[in-house]
């Protein structure tokens, strides 16, 4: 990586404070060699916050979102203590755990867990659902340390006794309101009871939901609470731009912005799996290679569209929300939304897909008449409206004009709201509608493990620890 790009940038969008080195932090020597390998010189706020408090041993609650740097935040020390109180590596017996809920998180930690810790003689394993368990049962009967993985997996070693969970120390629990969004409430239960009560627990959340509270408090003791980047601040690096437009002209719209701005490297959202799936093919039609990303691929389809994407050799990546989470795509320059997300916090989270590490981003947003309230609550949530701008040249076909508009459906994993029906503009803007509540149907990536009802949430249980900078 480029040291003067990923620090000017870094400094940019994040307010890091440049007279703050990692060498002031404590960490080990081999792990302060792995991050100037990494070409970082100066820690990301949620770095120079939580890293102290980890390496003091207390428990961590943190309000980060993916982009502000939280996964060293949580690796980097985490590493350190793993290598100074040094012990045997187990088969089967990892000392530390981290969940996540997608696999292509779990697939990103466990690459920072092996960047930072490459001149450590600890060793770690990703485990995830979708791809033949027999691999990771092999990994499993050598020596571990740090284990990367998602909640259904997970307990599907631990029914088939592959794995011991008694010795862990260190839990962390990534991206956990989107665990609770995806109905793992119960697989995560059922892992916290396999764990030895006495363990240094850490929690990242990019909000704060009831539940989400709940399970802190049930989780972690006397945290140490550390926050930044709030999800609603939209970021500051990326240019906001609205095409009004009938749903039925979208296609066409895309496939006349791709080709005239020439973009190189796009990553548009749609709502559903099957919207991905339709459009990826439509552009293909077009002649603009495009591969759909969803939770209905298999693993090994995600993965090659997305390195095919990485790599350049796709221009156009379409995903849905849960499938775009958590990617770190580098400097990615321009984001489209197909369809506006019907919750708000949605949108602010596929624009940060781009605009990362301070490299400037475009994100565009096709908007039918239908999706006004989406609009009108997404610029509530960032505090600005959103430029509505003609696309230049746009023709739209003759044939579409005559189809009637589409509305957009609701996310299979969404709660269902009024908006979702079939309204003109103006009643869309005159109705009150109510914020949605309860859990939604879970994602099929976790619904293999939620056969069952499950209890909304955790029960708190003693003390209630949260907010304030707590010193300790
Ligand atoms: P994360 O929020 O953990 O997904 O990290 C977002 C991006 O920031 C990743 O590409 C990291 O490699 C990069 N990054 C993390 N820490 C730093 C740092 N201290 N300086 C520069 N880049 C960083």
């Amino acid at each position: 990586m480029n040291t003067e790009v990923t620090n000017a940038g870094v400094d940019a969008s994040l307010n890091i404070n440049p007279t703050l080195h990692f060498s002031a932090l404590g960490l080990a020597q081999p792990i302060l060699r792995a991050i100037a390998d990494a070409g970082y010189t100066t820690p990301t706020p949620i770095q120079a916050k939580a890293i102290p408090l980890v390496l003091n041993g207390g428990d961590l609650l943190a309000g980060a979102q993916t982009g502000t740097g939280k996964t060293a935040g949580f690796t980097l020390p985490l590493l350190h203590l793993l290598h100074t109180k040094h012990q045997q590596a187990q088969a089967g017996k990892p000392r530390c755990l981290i969940l996540t809920p997608t696999r292509e998180l779990a697939a990103q930690v466990e690459e920072s867990v092996k960047t930072y810790g490459k001149y450590l003689h600890l060793t770690s394993m990703v485990m995830f659902g979708g791809v033949n368990i027999n691999p990771q049962t092999a990994r499993l009967r050598k020596p571990l340390d740090i284990l990367v993985a998602t909640p259904g997996r997970l307990l599907d070693h631990v029914a088939q006794k592959n794995i011991d969970l008694s010795g862990v120390e260190f839990l962390v629990l990534d991206e956990a309101d989107r665990m609770l969004d995806m109905g793992f409430v119960r697989d995560i239960k059922r892992i916290l009871a396999l764990l030895p009560k006495h363990r240094q627990n850490l929690l990242f959340s990019a909000t704060f939901s009831n539940e989400i509270k709940a399970l802190a408090d049930s989780l972690l003791h006397n945290p140490g609470f550390v926050e930044v980047a709030r999800r609603n601040t939209a970021s500051e690096m990326v240019t906001q731009t609205v095409h009004l437009v009938k749903q039925a002209n979208k296609t066409s719209l895309i496939s006349y912005l791709i080709k005239t701005n020439d973009w190189k490297q796009v990553l548009i959202f749609t709502r559903t799996k099957h919207g991905a799936n339709r459009l990826a093919e439509k552009l293909g039609k077009d002649g603009i290679p495009a591969a759909a990303i969803h939770g209905n691929k298999s693993q090994g389809a995600r993965t090659k569209a997305l390195a095919d994407f990485k790599a350049g050799n796709i221009p156009v990546l379409v995903a849905t929300d849960i499938a775009a989470r958590g990617l770190d795509i580098d400097q990615l320059p321009q984001v489209v939304n197909f369809e506006l997300p019907n919750m708000p916090e949605d949108y602010v989270h596929r624009i940060g897909r781009t605009g990362r590490a301070g490299a400037s981003g475009a994100a565009v947003s096709l908007v039918d008449t239908e999706e006004m309230k989406y609009l009108k609550d997404i610029e509530k949530l960032i505090k600005r409206e959103i430029p509505k701008v003609e696309v230049e040249g746009f023709v739209p076909p003759v044939r579409q004009e005559a189809e009637a508009p589409r509305p957009p459906k609701p996310q299979q994993q969404r709660r269902p709201q009024g908006a979702q029906q079939k309204t003109t503009q103006g009643q869309a803007q005159k109705q009150g509608q109510p914020k949605p509540k309860g859990n939604g149907k879970p994602l099929s990536e976790a619904a293999r493990h939620q056969a069952k009802p499950q209890k909304p949430q955790f029960a708190p249980k003693g003390q209630v620890h949260h907010s304030g900078n707590r010193g300790r």
